[in-house]
């Protein structure tokens, strides 16, 4: 039993919280946060123990009726592994106490490569992940650029990849950011951070990445194009996308033209948090001019990288040797069939 501790129980830690309580062979045994919020009420109504960074605020918790269970230090010592889902530089910073007590961390994307000097997709680089002691779980952009260029690579070779990221403006519970009603360029500048972060992935991948955000709180659309080395079938393209149990494929069928509309979709799936962990990539966009490939795809912010810290637990700890196994154990926890 790999014992997990979350610091950061925000957004992906939540999550993350819950995905690996689902596996068979983790077990949490404490979060983190820095206010007692409803997130805090989450964590208890889990049974999950609850630490804090600061002890100076444990009176906050005891107010509202939230039993502390330590400091963040105490609970690095009750752990195997830490999944560091702090804010983006927070990481950075907590690394030297997670060097200091010699345990093993993954950290999110908002960090920079260097931090962990390791970044991570499950199918991509799994093996190189054995045994490390720190590895970084790239971005959710990152995430579901990576799975479908490396899927593609292998069947056919990509020369290039150019993208165009439209982003969602901010997570649905971030209402400081909001309201928002403008397209903002974000970088202006060309290419965007997600070009070279996949590179950190998939070194061997000439990527350029243009990115923008749009006053949407759901999912973020990627329009991609990549020139291949062999020429392609768009039905062929199709197999391979269903294939893979982390590449969803939007179906002509349900008529669905919109992020808002697989939302409501994954919500009628019943998965938890309206959850969507696969790539959402529209068959109607899918395109194969000869040595050419032009989709649309849709990744669910909060999603996509959860399943992928779950195979980063058991790839730092080599309790499962290889990707395809640790993919499938964590999606049969979560009983996740990616959308066809
Ligand atoms: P968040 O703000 O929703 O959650 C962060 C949590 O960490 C909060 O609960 C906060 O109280 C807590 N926290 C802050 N400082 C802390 C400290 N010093 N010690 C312990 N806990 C602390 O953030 P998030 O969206 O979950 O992002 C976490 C990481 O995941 C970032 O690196 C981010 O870039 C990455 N990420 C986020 C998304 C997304 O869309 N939200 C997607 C992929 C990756």
């Amino acid at each position: 039993m790999i014992k997990v501790a979350i610091n950061g129980y925000g957004t992906i830690g939540k999550r993350v919280a819950d995905a690996v309580a689902a596996q068979k062979d983790m077990r949490v045994v404490g979060v983190s946060k820095t206010s007692p919020n409803a997130e805090a009420y989450i964590a208890q109504s889990r049974g999950f123990p609850l630490y804090i960074a600061d002890l100076s605020k444990k009176p906050a918790f005891d107010k509202f009726g939230l039993p502390v269970a330590g400091s963040v230090q105490e609970m690095l010592k009750e752990a195997d592994v830490i999944v560091d889902a702090t804010p983006g530089g927070v990481g950075e910073k907590n690394k030297a106490l997670y060097e200091k007590q010699g345990v093993t961390a993954i950290f999110q994307g908002g960090e920079e490569h260097e931090v962990a000097g390791f970044s991570f997709c499950s199918d991509c680089n799994y093996s190189e992940a054995l045994g490390r002691q720190f590895i970084r779980v790239v971005s959710c952009n990152t995430t579901g650029l990576c799975r479908i260029i490396n899927t593609i690579d292998k069947a056919y070779g990509v020369q290039k990849v150019r993208a165009t990221m439209v982003r969602r403006g901010a997570d649905p519970a971030v209402i400081k950011k909001g309201p928002i009603d403008a397209i903002v360029l974000d970088p202006a500048t060309v290419p965007s951070h997600h070009g070279p972060d996949v590179q950190t992935v998939l070194p061997r991948i000439d990527i350029v990445t243009m990115a923008t955000i749009v006053p949407t709180t759901f999912m973020h659309v990627h329009a991609v194009q990549m020139d291949l080395r062999k020429e392609a079938t768009r039905e062929r393209v199709i197999d391979l996308i269903r294939a893979h149990s982390r590449l969803g494929l939007v179906r002509k069928g349900p008529a669905i033209k919109s992020t808002a509309e697989l939302k409501e979709f994954v919500m009628d799936l019943g998965r938890p948090r309206a959850d969507m962990w696969e790539n959402g990539i529209f068959e109607e966009s899918i395109t194969a001019p000869g040595k050419e490939l032009l989709f649309f795809q849709a990744i669910h912010q909060e999603a996509v990288v959860v399943v992928e810290n779950v195979d980063a637990i058991r790839a730092a700890t080599e309790t499962i040797k290889n990707a395809a196994t640790s993919i499938q154990m964590t999606n049969e926890a979560l009983h996740f069939t990616a959308i066809r």
